[in-house]
């Protein structure tokens, strides 16, 4: 949690709402599923200065990086990877390739966490999995001060980042479609929140559902967004800034093996 009593002031003034309205209203912001903000400059100029920065330098000992993708290892996980769309909330194409990579123990522990949706019904549903370093800077200077409790910090870097972080939900593996959750993906609202208590039963069941198959898994969740998970060893990545298009695509996993962490750095 970054700022908790921010979170807390934010319930209180939109959780009470809700709760004590007799009418649930989805925020202005959503349109056919997709929350969406006006950023704060032209995605241009910001996906530029993005791409001039530099991550900020780290000192320790790393593992060497071996991202994973995804769907190599179990097909069965989806992807619907909105930051390759204009179905984000910058309505802008953040990511050229629609792919997911995690480092392998945290990408080897999704598959067993969807082996345990799939007992249910469930498959899993990636939205977002290893970003580059310049994307998380993007998404920083895009958001208003009173959403940034929603994006992280670039002097800090994501845990997306480090190959330990993966955005998801569900879908149902009867009709292979998304199910609904008690808010919709990237919604800068306490609707987000993995404690909201609004939703119907069968949202927050299935909310509950993802997050017990995650932890089980050695994930956590992030308390601002449901769909958020963290992998326990991020601590021994380094943040990396790797463009897809410079990921490869040919193996099972991609060239990162080979890349010592000080290239990744850079
Ligand atoms: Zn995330």
């Amino acid at each position: 949690m970054r700022y908790p009593h921010l979170r807390l002031l934010a319930c209180l003034l939109f959780c009470g709402t809700l709760l004590h309205g007799s009418k649930y209203a989805a925020p202005q912001e959503i349109s056919n599923g997709i929350f969406h903000l006006k950023p704060q400059h032209p995605v241009e100029e910001l996906r530029a200065e993005a791409l001039r920065a530099a991550p900020p330098v780290e000192s320790g000992d790393f593992r060497r990086p071996d991202l994973v993708e995804l769907q190599r290892l179990d097909p069965t996980i989806k992807l619907d990877i909105r930051y390759a769309t204009t179905a984000n909330f910058l309505s802008t194409p953040m990511y050229s390739q629609a792919r997911a990579f995690l480092q392998r123990p945290a990408a080897e522990a999704l598959v067993d966490a969807n082996r345990k949706v799939h007992a249910q019904g469930y498959g899993l549903l990636i939205h977002d999995a290893y970003r580059p370093w310049y994307v998380t800077k993007m998404f920083w200077d895009a958001t208003p001060d009173d959403k940034k409790i929603f994006v992280a910090d670039p002097a800090s870097g994501s845990k997306h980042n480090r190959g330990c972080a993966v955005d998801l939900s569900l879908y149902d593996l009867k009709t292979g479609r998304e199910v609904t959750m008690p808010s919709v993906y990237d919604e800068m609202t306490p609707r987000a929140f993995a404690d909201y208590p609004g939703g119907t039963p069968e949202e927050r069941q299935r909310r509950a559902l993802l997050r017990t198959a995650m932890e089980s898994e050695g994930f956590t969740v992030y308390p601002n967004e449901w769909w958020h998970f963290d992998y326990k060893d991020w601590k021994d990545y380094p943040i990396m800034n790797i463009r897809f298009e410079d990921l490869g695509g040919g193996g099972a996993q991609s060239d990162t093996r080979n890349v010592k962490p000080q290239r990744i750095l850079h």
